[in-house]
């Protein structure tokens, strides 16, 4: 699969113009969003490019196969961040989310081992409000053995009322668990994309 590092985006003036869709992901850091985007592209240059000092802050939009972009939204949650950082952050997210018709997908990804913190929340009801079709993901599956994975499964899904939308994803980019899950429900909201872009 070939996907290629198109550009990083410090404003909505960066955003690429082609009209290809577009699937997000966003997530606190650390949270293991780098090595989930490395699994889905089956790369290490994506996560090499997320992490380049000065890159953390911005969107980094990636080409998959002509077909759409994966893009990678600044992670949110550092300590002691300061203010003016925070709401750089929030201009930034919220232009893409609010702005952007290309969105046919985000996925907001955080640990199955923690309870979500008030930041995944907000970015839980910014992605409400702003209309876009969202699935979480919960990585680091690994981590917990079957039986805690099904309980904590269930508690998330109730903390963010995953209820008749896409199901909570499971994944780990260790055993990879969820890849293929989270690559068809990828293709679906692409393909949809497509085949409403010929209709009109
Ligand atoms: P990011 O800051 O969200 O991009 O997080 P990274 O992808 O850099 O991951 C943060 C840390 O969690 C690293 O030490 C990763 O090796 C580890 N990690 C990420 N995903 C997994 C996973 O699925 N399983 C395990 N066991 N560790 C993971």
């Amino acid at each position: 699969m070939r996907v290629e590092f198109v550009r990083s985006a410090v404003s909505p003036s960066d955003f690429p113009t082609e009209g290809l869709p577009e699937v997000a992901v966003v997530g606190r850091s650390n949270v293991g969003k780098s090595r989930l985007l490395n699994q889905l592209a089956g790369i290490q240059k994506l996560a090499y490019v997320s992490k380049t000092p000065g890159r953390t802050q911005l969107i980094n939009f990636f080409r998959v196969e002509n077909s759409f972009y994966l893009v990678d939204l600044p992670g949110y949650g550092f300590a002691r961040v300061p203010l003016k950082v925070r709401k750089r952050w929030e201009g930034l997210v919220t232009s893409y989310l609010f702005g952007r018709n290309e969105i046919r997908l985000v996925l907001l990804v955080i640990d199955i081992r923690r309870e979500p913190m008030p930041n995944d929340l907000e970015v839980r009801d910014l992605l409400e409000r702003s209309g876009a079709s969202y699935t979480v993901v919960a990585t680091k599956s690994d981590k917990l053995s079957h039986a805690a994975l099904g309980r904590q499964r269930a508690r998330l899904e109730e903390t963010f009322g995953t209820e008749g939308k896409v199901p909570l994803i499971t994944f780990s980019a260790v055993t990879r668990q969820g890849r293929k899950q989270l690559w068809s429900v990828i293709e679906k909201h692409v393909r949809e994309a497509r085949q409403t872009r010929k209709a009109q």
